[in-house]
């Protein structure tokens, strides 16, 4: 496993990070052993780097890190968690919510600790309840060694909130879709122009970009066939210069060894390879995919549509032309009142969606699509 070694931290962190929102599961609830095995797989093959949240796997994630990583010594690895900022309603709760996280993760400190998903409105949340006060007296008391946090908003919030206050780093959505598509390029040039190490996050975008049609995968196969599909979108990330560590979710020993066979003696992309991600972008916008960032700024729907759930399967639709997977996702794993077909078109979320998405119409659209391919797939 490559590592970086970033001056602001006078460390040097492995290229690859591992996060803890997607590991094996089983009835729901995490796989221990399975989970446990790709730790420890991770661990012995130079992968020390562990992100966790509070909310990650129903509130597991952290508990489940606080059983598995004592089987190192503790300096040996770089533990990482979040304050679920939207739980705290009033100064005390960061204090408590805090404790309770280092009580799950069975430690007496964080590496790194980041103030979670933040946005224009949960900003002010921060602002009202001094939370960014609150991670630098943590950081003071050694129970935190490097501050930040996670960001999915635009980059003029961005500029004002990351210029605001001292960081030791941050973390972005990036990949090479995100990058025009919606505007990540900003948010990283943001960070890079206030010296603030990028911590990448989503840089497969949640699997997104790890597999596609055959025609558009055609570029990628055609030029080197042994090379995996999301292994393009590792390196375009890890090829950006102020990117400090890439995160990814790994569920399953198949994953792991492919990003770790990424990361060891890894290649930046070259010209050519450039223009071969160019092609593929250009393919991944013939399918039109509904440019939903998953941001859920519009739930909760009062009626219960799961919106970003229903325009993340149809794009996966779109772009794997997998019928079978889409209705399956869409009919077997969704409840009905989670369907495009159950809204009421209150308009409602419309107002909150950053990328100005006509919702109910997209609803409307892709509930009578997913209806033509059932008949085929669906029992
Ligand atoms: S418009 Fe439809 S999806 Fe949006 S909030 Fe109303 S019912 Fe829910
Ligand atoms: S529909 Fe809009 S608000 Fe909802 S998750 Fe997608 S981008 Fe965010």
């Amino acid at each position: 496993m490559d590592k970086k070694y970033i001056a602001n931290f006078n460390a040097s962190l492995p290229r690859l990070g591992y996060g803890c929102m997607r590991l094996p599961v089983n009835d729901s609830k995490i796989d221990f052993d399975a989970a446990k095995k790709l730790i420890h797989y991770a661990y012995e093959h130079g992968l020390n780097y562990f992100d966790t949240a509070y909310n990650y796997h129903g509130e597991e994630s952290e508990t489940f890190l606080g059983k598995v990583l004592p089987d190192f010594k503790r300096e040996s690895y770089f533990l990482t968690s979040k304050l679920p900022v939207w739980k705290v309603k009033e100064e005390a709760d960061a204090e408590r919510l805090f404790n309770e996280q280092l009580k799950k993760c069975n430690t007496e400190y964080f590496d790194f600790y980041l103030l979670h998903s933040l946005s224009k409105k949960s900003i002010e949340t921060v602002e009202k309840f001094n939370l960014y006060d609150f991670i630098v007296k943590k950081k003071a008391e050694g129970k935190i060694k490097n501050i930040g946090f996670s960001f999915h908003d635009s980059n003029e919030v961005l500029q004002k909130f990351a210029a605001a206050h001292k960081w030791d780093f941050a973390q972005l959505q990036i990949n090479y879709w995100d990058w025009e598509e919606n505007d990540a390029k900003s948010l990283y040039d943001t960070l890079e122009k206030l010296n603030i190490p990028c911590f990448v996050m989503e840089p497969v975008r949640g699997g997104f970009l790890a597999s596609f049609a055959p025609n558009a995968m055609k570029h990628f196969t055609d030029y080197n066939k042994e090379a995996s599909i999301a292994s393009w979108a590792l390196r375009w990330v890890a090829s950006l210069p102020n990117v400090a560590i890439i995160l990814s979710g790994m569920s399953n020993m198949e994953q792991l060894k492919d990003n770790i066979k990424t990361f060891t003696d890894l290649k930046p992309i070259n010209g050519k390879e450039q223009k071969i991600i160019d092609n593929v972008i250009k393919d991944l916008r013939k399918i039109k995919p509904v440019p939903c960032t998953g941001c859920r700024y519009c739930m909760d729907c009062q009626y219960g549509v799961d919106i970003p759930g229903v325009f993340e399967i149809y794009n996966d639709y779109k772009k794997s032309e997998n019928k079978i997977i889409a209705a399956k996702q869409y009919f077997t794993f969704m409840d009905e009142k989670e369907q495009g077909s159950n809204c009421q078109k209150c308009g409602e979320c419309m107002t909150k969606c950053p990328q100005h998405i006509s919702i109910p119409d997209e609803l409307e659209k892709i509930h009578a699509e997913m209806l033509e391919i059932r008949p085929v797939t669906v029992q």
